[in-house]
């Protein structure tokens, strides 16, 4: 049986949720489901499992824009992020509209009919389930669930101990007195030293080159002060959210027009925290800030358990593993009973789904974004993709509400089709994360990415500023898409049951 929905979301992370959430607040009139692979909602916040496991954005800017986030904890712990994803879902009566354990595999876009067919798998059954949609929004996240990235390393074979990927966390692991050795540096692994260095004997950060990583107070001292005042959440969360958009963007802007300075600031600030006797070179990167994403350090937890000795952090390149541990090219050898791969994701977009238009394959590699949204050529479909100098959700919230916009302009004017195409001017060749920042996974993933645009509403600034104007009061019919009132759009019979309007 073929169901249909006006709408339909892949993924039931925080920005399907989020989409979701926007469609009925915007009264856009359409029914919509959700297909998730997994068997519950939030994703990230799901899938990811590990010791201290927490955003690395504040939570006023991380939170949706329309839900306040009630704590005073500048970064959230993931069951927190996961909670409330979950109870925004519930408040707006969004969990019955979410097909649970089911992958989407293939969309294709019929013009005859102006609609989308998707191909989904029911993980459990193994059966394929096919579902019809005028809209298609993948909000799949931008990384594999199945594959973290994970280098094989020379002699792996002969290690005794056990070998594990934050993102595939055994249940239940028992680190107790081991001697741990964490592989990497970015934030998993900073998030990891603290968090581990209670129980195991010893914990070790092995990178081959440091990252920035700033303290800030895990308590919002501002929010605390109001919160003791009695000042109502919803103003918390709007002045929160105000100063720290601000606040972050001023350190992205300052870290790009004077690098030297805010290095030496954020040096110094760490030299204060490790103390005399350890060596700046670990904290030392050979990039700018914000080449890659600056690490937070809530009160400074990763520099204490460093400065009392409970973990250590070494910079050198592994040359094998031997069966105690880690042998480095220095000739120092690292013994270990537990190695924390802490080697990143593997980018991909749309959760693997592949895509058709009129029977032609679209790779997305090769698409352009119209304003961070639409993706060029492919009608009637959106992807959530937010921001990676930034909260994703700020991004995120801005997509979505665009969105809306352009559901509600086209049934105001009787349209069924909207189409972004863009000239070949219009397309660089770089990814619309491989220029601005210089991570090992942004760079990987630029086979997988969709190219950064040149001009306009195809260059995509990654600033909220730029996206608020852009999204949420620039006209919508600004010459570029075109909209057209597709007369073969068919009236489906099959509504899918338990979907409803927003
Ligand atoms: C450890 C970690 C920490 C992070 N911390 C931050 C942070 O502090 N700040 C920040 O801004 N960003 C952070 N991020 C990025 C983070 O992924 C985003 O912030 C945000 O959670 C993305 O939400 P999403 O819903 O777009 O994607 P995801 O959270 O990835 O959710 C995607 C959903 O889509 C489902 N899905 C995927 N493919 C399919 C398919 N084919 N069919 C059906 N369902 C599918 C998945 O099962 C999943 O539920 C972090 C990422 C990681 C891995």
């Amino acid at each position: 049986m073929t169901r249909h929905v006006d709408v339909l979301i892949i993924g039931a992370g925080l920005s399907g949720i989020g989409m979701a959430c926007h469609l009925t607040r915007q009264q856009t009139g359409r029914s919509y489901a959700i297909l998730e692979r997994r068997t519950s909602i939030g994703g990230t916040w799901d899938l990811f499992r590990y010791p201290g496991i927490r955003s690395d954005s504040d939570m006023f800017t991380f939170g949706y824009d329309f839900r306040p986030w009630h704590g005073t904890k500048v970064l959230a712990e993931g069951p927190w992020i996961r909670d409330y994803i979950e109870q925004t879902a519930v408040e707006y009566g969004i969990t019955e509209h979410i097909r649970f354990g089911r992958r989407a595999t293939t969309a294709r876009w019929s013009s005859a009919t102006a609609m989308w067919t998707v191909e989904a798998i029911d993980e459990q059954t193994g059966e394929t389930e096919i579902y019809t949609c005028n809209f298609l929004v993948g909000c799949t996240g931008y990384y594999d669930y199945d594959n973290g990235y994970r280098p094989r390393f020379p002699g792996e074979e002969n290690f005794g101990g056990q070998i594990v990927h934050p993102q595939h966390w055994p249940e239940g692991l028992d680190y107790s007195g081991k001697r741990v050795v964490v592989i990497g540096s970015g934030a998993t692994a900073i998030t990891l030293l603290p968090a581990m260095s209670d129980k195991a004997a010893h914990v070790t950060m092995l990178q081959r080159s440091p990252t920035y990583a700033t303290t800030l107070p895990a308590d919002d001292p501002m929010a605390v002060g109001m919160k003791l005042a009695k000042v109502p959440a919803k103003i918390i969360y709007r002045i929160g959210r105000i100063r720290n958009i601000a606040l972050q963007r001023m350190i992205y802007q300052l870290s790009r027009s004077n690098p030297k300075a805010v290095k030496k600031v954020l040096l110094g600030a760490v030299r204060m925290q490790v103390g005399a006797n350890v060596d700046m070179r670990h904290f030392t990167p050979t990039y700018n800030p914000w080449d890659q994403r600056l690490c937070m350090v809530p009160n400074g937890d990763f520099f204490k358990v460093v400065r009392n000795g409970k973990a250590s952090i070494v910079t050198d390149h592994i040359e094998t593993f031997t069966e105690n541990g880690i042998r480095l090219v220095s000739g120092e050898e690292i013994p270990a009973d537990l190695v924390v791969s802490a080697t990143g994701l593997t980018l991909q977009m749309l959760g693997g789904m592949s895509l058709e238009v009129d029977g032609e394959p679209v790779v997305v590699r090769d698409r352009v974004f119209y304003k961070g949204a639409l993706l060029d050529g492919v009608p009637n479909a959106m992807v959530v993709f937010g921001y990676i100098n930034a909260s994703w959700t700020l991004k995120a919230d801005l997509a979505a509400e665009y969105f809306c916009r352009v559901l509600n302009h086209m049934k105001a004017n009787g349209l069924t089709r909207v189409e972004a195409v863009a000239r070949d001017s219009d397309r660089s060749p770089h990814s619309i994360m491989g220029s601005s920042l210089t991570a090992g996974y942004v760079q990987r993933g630029d086979a997988a990415m969709v190219r950064q645009g040149t001009n306009g509403p195809w260059w995509m600034a990654h600033n909220y500023y730029h996206d608020r104007k852009l999204l949420r009061e620039d006209v919508i019919d600004e010459g570029i898409l075109t909209f057209s009132a597709a007369e073969g759009a068919s009236t489906p019979t099959s509504p899918l049951e338990g979907s409803r309007t927003a």
